[in-house]
């Protein structure tokens, strides 16, 4: 496994092995083990929650689904957990060209939309609601954004939607 094979799954499934949005954090304990606890995502309330495995970031729900799914690659490696359950570290060596190759290999096309001064995004919607977005930052991108670092990528779905809190939830916010 490489980074490229990692952010080939991700624009494929939206995230890494089990972890991908719409998953239930129950699933995933289940075969990954605890996540590490990464805090609040507003301070007031204890849901919705960032748990982390290496380099992976879950956004998740009161209701335990994943919203939201990130994996930070603009460091020299990346940690991602294994199959296995355990957390192995890569190279975190990708740029947009190969990366564009990689997907195009798998019938995957991405869109760009945004670009600026110092990079761009692409997006990838997947049939269920996922949309995927890969953000490239670097210093030249005049030059055409192949060889752009990817910085990251994020998965966010759109169709589960948890109303106000009652007073019966399992987990109310608090
Ligand atoms: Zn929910």
């Amino acid at each position: 496994m490489n980074i490229t094979d990692v952010l080939t799954q991700f624009a494929a499934t939206g995230g890494v092995g089990p972890l991908r949005p719409l998953a239930a954090l129950g699933d995933i304990t289940a075969k990954l083990g605890p996540p590490q606890d990464v805090g609040r995502v507003a301070s007031k309330r204890h849901w919705p929650h960032w748990y982390r495995y290496g380099d992976v970031t879950l956004e998740v729900c009161r209701c335990q689904v994943v919203n939201r799914v990130r994996i930070d690659t603009y460091r020299d490696t990346v940690t991602v957990p294994t199959e296995a359950g355990r957390l192995t570290t890569l190279r975190a060596r990708a740029a947009y060209g190969p990366l564009e190759a990689a997907l195009a290999a798998k019938g995957i096309i991405w869109t760009t939309v945004l670009e600026s001064d110092v990079g761009c995004t692409t997006e990838i919607e997947l049939p269920d609601e996922v949309t995927i977005h890969f953000t490239f930052v670097g210093n030249s991108p005049v030059a055409g954004p192949e060889g752009l670092p990817v910085h990251g990528a994020q998965a966010q779905e759109f169709t589960h939607a948890c109303g106000p809190a009652k007073p019966d939830d399992q987990n109310p916010d608090c």
